[in-house]
């Protein structure tokens, strides 16, 4: 084709009568003339040709367009909480759209609080009043912004960590106006450290989980225990990030993860921790503590700035409900967490006897929690190995189905872990197996 053979914009709009019943004039006009630009750049600079019609393109974008980009796929990498397939997959529940009583208080026919709803659940398992924003980063922002903005914030040098995607805590320090006072040296804090490190402008002592990595070999830093005391010695409130905050014990499972409730108990002032890492719930921080201080933090503007939006707060509820209800199977995460090898490879043994596939075999693996949490434990489990000369090809095939199937790749081998796939989703998932081609 050559730059004279074009069509102009009216030819085409000539040949498009369905899609011009279908979306508005105006954005077809528009991708008409977008297609016709990147058409005649291509030609211009000798691109290779691409043999679609000017018509086809201006369907393909337009049915792109229509069609949702955040889409449900299947996890089968083994990696429960994957950041990039957005951590926790949510327990089901039906779902309140229209009005709500979020801040309407039924029984009395006045104004409400929407922190009631997940409120009073959390304060249960937590044993402390709670508030939910954002996300922990937000939850960190506002403790640090409320306690101690202009004024001085112990903490020690082995915790001023990053956790994925640009998230580090001198930063965040740095932004709610707290001034870091670094104490200790890498590997090694004493209590000593801190105390010496106190001024009459200390308003706050923070303790940061190491979410994503473990330091062995000559190490040592205080407990929540020890600075608590310090804390009550001196009046200075401890604070403890804890990253995941687990709140069901899963030492059974060998994940081994800080509680929030024993935090608290062991003195901390406050806590806070993600909705959607071993919780099992939503994108959101909760932060619990004392009262006077949590009221504190319910009270600054930026508390407004962060608050859950509906849709977030009936997860999160939910999620919690669950948990005090002793449900912990009906939480994703905590099912996955829990459910024994044995299980998977009866699941995986099902799947495998409806495909008719070559070299695949069962072998034992492991699955991992992820999500930035519990680095260096992982979960036996069996996987599903395709052996194949182009296993890139087949990890392809599989993320182009529908819905797309995300695999693991090892060496040689497309690995399949059904500790990942929910179990309705397996129908879908022998589908997309039985349709890959060697
Ligand atoms: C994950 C994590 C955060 C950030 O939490 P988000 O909910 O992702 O904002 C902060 N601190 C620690 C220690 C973490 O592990």
């Amino acid at each position: 084709m050559e730059l004279r053979d074009l069509p102009g914009v009216d030819q085409v709009l000539g040949r498009l009568a369905p899609l011009l019943a279908r979306f508005p004039r105006e954005l077809v006009v528009g991708e008409v003339r977008r297609v016709l630009d990147e058409m005649r750049a291509g030609l211009r600079s000798g691109a290779s040709p691409d043999e679609a019609s000017v018509e086809e393109r201006v369907e393909r974008s337009l049915a792109a367009l229509a069609r949702p980009s955040l889409r449900r796929v299947i996890n089968a990498t083994g990696v429960i909480l994957h950041t990039n397939l957005g951590r926790a997959p949510l327990p089901g529940y039906p779902l309140v759209t229209g009005y709500s009583n979020l801040e309407y208080d039924l029984e009395a026919g006045a104004r409400g609080r929407r922190d009631v709803h997940a409120g009073g659940l959390l304060r249960r398992l937590l044993g402390a009043p709670a508030i939910a924003v954002n996300n922990n980063a937000a939850a960190v922002y506002l403790v640090l912004h409320e306690l101690a903005a202009g004024q001085e914030v112990l903490v020690s040098r082995g915790e001023l960590i990053e956790i994925g995607d640009g998230f580090r805590i001198p930063e965040i320090m740095a932004h709610s106006g707290a001034l870091v006072r670094e104490v200790g040296t890498t590997n090694r804090t004493h209590l000593d450290d801190y105390r010496e490190a106190l001024t009459p402008r200390t308003r706050l002592i923070l303790r940061v989980h190491r979410s994503n990595f473990r330091m062995s070999g000559f190490t040592s830093s205080p407990g929540v225990a020890e600075l608590a005391a310090l804390g009550r010695e001196t009046g200075v409130p401890v604070y403890e990030d804890l990253g995941s905050g687990c709140l069901m014990d899963l030492s059974a499972w060998g994940i081994d993860e800080p509680q929030p409730a024993a935090s608290l108990r062991a003195g901390a002032g406050l806590v806070s921790f993600s909705g959607d890492k071993l919780l099992g719930g939503p994108q959101a921080g909760i932060i619990a503590g004392q009262p006077d201080l949590v009221s504190r933090l319910r009270r600054n503007p930026m508390y407004r700035a962060f608050r859950l939006d509906k849709l977030v707060l009936q997860a999160l509820e939910t999620t919690a409900r669950l948990l005090v209800l002793g449900e912990h199977r009906r939480i994703p995460v905590l099912r996955m967490i829990t459910m024994p090898a044995d299980e998977i490879r009866a699941r995986a043994e099902l799947v495998l006897a409806r495909l008719d596939a070559p070299g695949v075999e069962l072998t034992a693996g492991e699955s991992v929690v992820g999500g930035g949490s519990t680095p260096g434990q992982s979960l036996p489990t069996w996987l599903m190995a395709f052996a194949s000369a182009a296993p890139d090809a087949l990890e392809r095939q599989l993320r182009s189905s529908d819905p797309p199937v995300l695999a693991r790749i090892e060496r040689n081998r497309l690995l399949i872990d059904l500790r990942t796939v929910q179990p309705e989703e397996e129908a879908e998932l022998t589908r997309a197996l039985q349709a890959l081609s060697w």
